[in-house]
Parts: structure tokens; C-alpha cells; sequence
């Protein structure tokens, strides 16, 4: 389906402004990027109200952290992966570190008072939980699941314009692909097999959730990574 897409960055992270027939935003930013969020919106001549979907790529709270007060302002259909949905709508707490890395196992010794203060975001409802595979036919988007990073993070991924927005199944900090933030992330062997969805779908564009975007020749630089990483899986 056409549409345009707005790049809406806050610091390093991304949240995207779909603008066609329908509107809607994919992810919230983190809370402090609330201002970049109005403007892009007042940019595109649009008002809150006219967002009529919000769909979230995974339970982050640099991602949702603006979700609470989007849909109370805008009444908009939240659209999130299933296994997502218990931290995004806070029954279930924010997982802690990982001990996926270095980084992961020192920030995991850290009073969880002071991650939770950092990471603190307004919880919300979501409207239609999502396992991948369906379509979200007002838009022309597909749902891929994507774990890994998260269990229930998905990519949208609209077929006719060989695109997709990502989420952060593959960061674009250096303009090229590379792996998600591990200390924040679950399971080495899912991302793997996530990233290899993402390499298979053709894509030409992808919108990641952090770094530069959008990432151009997408699925192909995806696909070079993962090589890269079985190389030095072989070697080491
Ligand atoms: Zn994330």
C-alpha cells in the first residue's frame, strides 16, 4: 500500500509516522520524546487525534514509553506482539539485565530500584495482540514475529514496497546492521533465527528502531552480517 513514512528521532532511538490513507505511528519514543513527537506530528500538518493506529515492535520502554498518553490522547487501536503484551500493559515487570554480555551481568547487580527509575514508563492496554502472520489490512502490513531481543517482538512489514519497520531485531548505529542492544535482550539463538527471517523477506528498506534510518539494501546487509557472525562463531 503507499504511504510515506516520517523518521522521528529522539537522541538514538526511531519512531516512524505513517502517512497514507490511514495514519498511524509505529513505537512511542522514550517518555523525554514526547516534543519530538508533537512536532513531527505538527510537520505533517496532523494532530493527534488523526493517528488511528499505534503499533509497537517490542515491550521497551524506549519504544512505549509514550504509549499511554498517545492513546489516552488519541483513542488510537494498539497493535503489540502477544508475549509483549503483560510487560507493555504491566502485569508482568520489566525483565531485568541479561547475562547475555558483560554489560548485561554488571547492570544486573545494580539496585533494581535505580533500573526501574530509569527505565519507568506509564503502562496501557493493548487492543489487538498479535502473534505474527496476520494483516493489518487498513494499512497493507504484515505481522513477522521476531524474538529474541524481546519474546514477543514483531516487525511490520508492508510486501508491495519491500519494506518493513524492524524494531530492534537489528540496530543501524554504524549505518549498517548490527546486533541488538544484548544487555537488553533474550535468547543468542532466536535473534539469530530472527535475523534470518529478516534476511529471507527481500526487504529494500527497513526501519530500525535505533540509529540512522532508514537502512537502504536491507535484507542483503542483514544477510552479511549473519555470515560475518557464523564466521567468527566457526573461528572462535
Ligand atoms: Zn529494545
Amino acid at each position: 500500500m503507499r504511504f510515506d513514512v516520517d523518521v522521528i528521532r529522539s537522541g538514538i532511538v526511531n519512531a516512524y509516522l505513517i502517512r497514507g490513507r490511514r495514519i498511524a505511528l509505529v513505537d512511542t519514543l522514550a517518555p523525554a520524546g514526547w516534543g519530538r513527537l508533537l512536532k513531527a506530528l505538527q510537520r505533517a500538518g496532523l494532530s493527534l487525534g488523526d493517528i488511528e493506529f499505534i503499533l509497537i515492535t517490542h515491550h521497551h520502554f524506549d519504544h512505549c514509553g509514550n504509549l499511554a498518553r498517545l492513546k489516552r490522547l488519541s483513542g488510537a487501536v494498539v497493535v503489540a506482539g502477544a508475549a509483549d503484551v503483560p510487560v507493555i500493559e504491566g502485569s508482568q515487570p520489566v525483565p531485568p539485565p541479561s547475562d547475555l554480555n558483560r554489560v548485561g551481568r554488571f547492570l544486573a547487580k545494580l539496585p533494581t530500584r535505580l533500573l526501574e527509575s530509569y527505565q519507568k514508563c506509564e503502562c496501557a492496554g493493548v487492543d489487538v495482540p498479535v502473534h505474527g502472520g496476520e494483516a493489518i489490512e487498513e494499512l497493507g502490513l504484515e505481522v513477522v514475529a521476531l524474538p529474541g531481543h524481546t519474546p514477543g517482538g514483531v516487525a511490520y512489514y508492508d510486501p508491495e514496497g519491500r519494506r518493513a519497520f524492524t524494531g530492534d531485531l537489528v540496530s543501524n548505529y554504524f549505518g549498517r546492521p548490527g546486533m541488538p542492544t544484548l544487555s537488553a535482550s533474550e535468547s543468542l539463538a532466536e535473534i539469530a533465527a530472527s535475523q534470518e527471517a529478516l534476511a529471507e523477506l527481500g526487504l529494500e528498506t527497513a526501519f530500525p528502531g535505533h540509529g540512522p534510518a532508514p537502512m537502504q539494501g536491507a535484507s542483503p546487509a542483514i544477510g552479511r552480517l549473519l555470515e560475518k557472525r557464523r564466521g567468527s562463531a566457526a573461528a572462535g
